[in-house]
């Protein structure tokens, strides 16, 4: 059991009093300690990893079973209380901000492995396991959980922001690799979804309705993950280019000709620059792509020789290979911590970071007019991107306190976004509308927001669970947190 910080006797009762009183009282007497006021931990739980500004819930709640869930679940209903599920809090939209205050509850105690199917290649687990903490698990069974945001973000956070990353070009995101789950409804009713089957026809798909509802629908307590087996032979490399345009097109020429590449992620010169920086690596600094090709030692090594005529036929030189296992977890360390990387290039900054995605075709088009427009803006915003899917996010160094810059660089975003869906693309690949996107969603699919706030009623019909996020509670409304 976790032993959570005391507060003073008043500041304890100021925040409780929030809440209904005898809402707190009921969730107190069934918790005990690990219901909490402290500041310390509220303001934890207020805060992302974005720019947005926190917004505090009066009270954090830890349950340790999908029984706790429930019986706090129909508590906040009867109350009228909003709940904030909460996982690791690496989401970058916002999406964990309590905007109306109310009860976080954080899955975090929830981190038990249920079962592991070798045969099958699935496992269950509950909602609060990290995917670290999965493949420390099953390391030694073969298999692997490929989905990987870089954060050590839980299972629970990374379904509900239908999260993907480095390796979603070859194994999917988490749309692809959730079986089923167990939810707790608003009004404490416990929902089992999917089954351990690898398809099914069996009715409408609310293992995909939940998947990237973003909390705003249930709190999910249970995942059924697939996993993939090891590949024997695993290799990366680093490729740098001479120019932006060159890196792209080689991305767009090796998705077309169907090399099952199991990474291949760019950084643009600034970006490079900032990772070496940060991390102490010696990268040229120019376009970069990061590789790596999973497979038998043949088909691995055959992946790598033909995307390398590739990278040479848009003037890039060999490529430089990280082999051993430890050079392999430096380099996608390093690219892991380009977010860190970019914040540090100016000291005391914070990063708005972008999402856009868009179909592979028009690629580089716009990153290329992307880049023109950062040139043109006088931002610094060194673009990275999982760009074999398409996605690719431009990390916007920002001075909180400068206002025009602020300004400056929400107006970038705006294009940025336009230009994503004048492609067919979207305004977010991965992390999620939250309350940041609100507008952007509006935009992008402006005739499905009411059949989302119809699917929402019915599941939610008080509307506490994650309150003002994804879409306005009404047409026309303001947008919540924004100021
Ligand atoms: C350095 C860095 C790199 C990142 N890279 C990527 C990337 O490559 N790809 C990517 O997809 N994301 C990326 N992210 C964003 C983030 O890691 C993901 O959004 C992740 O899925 C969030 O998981 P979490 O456990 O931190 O969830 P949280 O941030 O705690 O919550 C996210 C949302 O899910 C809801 N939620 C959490 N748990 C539950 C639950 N059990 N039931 C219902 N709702 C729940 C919350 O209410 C919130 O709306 C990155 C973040 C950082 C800081």
């Amino acid at each position: 059991m976790m032993l959570l910080p005391k507060e003073s006797a008043t500041k304890q009762a100021n925040s409780a009093m929030a809440l209904a009183p005898g809402a707190f009282t009921e969730i107190e007497a069934l918790l005990g300690n690990r219901l909490s006021t402290s500041m310390a931990l509220r303001e934890r739980h207020g805060q992302d990893e974005s720019y947005h500004p926190s917004h505090l819930p009066d009270v954090v709640a830890f349950p340790t079973s999908t029984e706790e869930v429930s019986s706090i679940a129909s508590i906040c209903t009867r109350y009228r209380i909003p709940i904030i599920p909460f996982g690791a809090g690496t989401s970058l939209e916002g999406n964990i901000a309590a905007l109306q205050g109310g009860v976080c509850i954080d899955l975090g105690g929830m981190n038990r492995i249920i079962a592991v199917n070798v045969d099958d290649m699935d496992m269950r687990v509950e909602a609060g396991v990290t995917r670290k903490q999965i493949n420390a698990h099953i390391k030694d069974t073969g298999l692997f959980f490929p989905v990987d945001p870089g954060a050590d973000a839980t299972i629970g956070g990374m379904a509900s922001t239908r999260a993907s990353g480095t390796t979603t070009v070859r194994y999917g995101t988490m749309r692809d690799n959730v079986l089923g789950l167990s939810v707790v409804l608003a009004d404490g009713r416990v929902v089992q979804t999917g089954t351990r089957a690898r398809k099914s026809a069996a009715g409408y798909d609310l293992t995909r309705l939940f998947v990237g509802a973003e909390g705003t629908l249930g709190i999910i307590t249970e995942v059924q993950l697939r996993l993939q087996s090891v590949p024997q032979a695993i290799t990366a490399a680093v490729c740098p280019f001479p120019t932006l345009e060159g890196a792209v097109t080689a991305v767009i020429q090796t998705i077309h000709m169907g090399i099952p590449v199991a990474r291949i992620e760019l950084l643009d010169e600034i970006e490079v620059r900032a990772v070496n920086r940060f991390s102490n690596l010696a990268y040229p600094e120019q376009p970069t792509l990061f590789f790596e090709f999973h497979g038998s030692e043949a088909s691995a090594a055959e992946q790598a020789e033909l995307v390398g005529e590739i990278t040479r036929g848009q003037g890039a030189s060999e490529f430089q290979w990280a082999t051993r296992t430890e050079d392999r977890n430096r380099l996608w360390q390093a690219r892991h911590d380009a977010l860190y990387a970019a914040r540090a290039l100016r000291a005391g900054a914070k990063v708005m970071i972008t999402d856009v995605c868009v179909p592979i075709s028009k690629l580089t088009a716009c990153i290329l007019e992307t880049r023109a427009d950062i040139d043109a803006s006088g931002l610094m915003a060194p673009i990275v991107g999982h760009v074999g899917d398409g996605n690719f996010h431009v990390l916007i160094v920002i001075m909180p306190d400068d206002s025009l810059e602020v300004e400056r660089a929400m107006a970038f975003n705006d294009r940025l976004v336009a230009r994503a869906l004048s492609a067919g693309g979207t305004c977010t690949g991965e992390h999620g509308i939250g309350y940041g996107k609100i507008g952007y969603l509006e935009r992008e699919q402006p005739g499905a927001i009411d059949l989302m706030r119809a699917i929402k009623q019915a599941v939610d019909p008080h509307c506490i669970m994650n309150p003002s996020k994804i879409f306005r509670a009404a047409t026309g409304a303001p947008v919540a947190g924004k100021t």
